[in-house]
């Protein structure tokens, strides 16, 4: 038996047990010989979702540092680094 893993309500319909869908799925086969295609959306919401989860990741790394520095007494130190943001901006601004 294979599966797959299809995008809703995509742009346009996939082939869903083949490798030669236009969006080029990954397909992991299993010991049984069963194969699983994941397919990729074709309106690229895999792109937004990559950048939720770096988003979360950097959230958590902030997260981190905040519980670092509150476990130093709350202070600025030098050797605990400091966190820019893309703006350029120090945290603490
Ligand atoms: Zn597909």
């Amino acid at each position: 038996m294979n599966y797959c893993v299809v995008p809703l309500h995509d742009l346009y319909p996939h082939d869903e047990y083949s490798e030669r869908c236009m969006c080029v799925p990954v397909v992991e086969e299993f010991e049984n010989s069963a194969k699983l295609y994941v397919h990729n959306a074709f309106d690229e919401r895999e792109k937004d979702e990559q950048i939720v989860a770096r988003l979360m990741e950097q959230n958590n790394k902030i997260r981190l540092w905040e519980k670092r520095e509150n476990a130093n007494g709350g202070k600025n130190g030098e050797t605990s680094g400091i966190l820019r943001s893309d703006t350029g901006r120090d945290r603490a601004d």
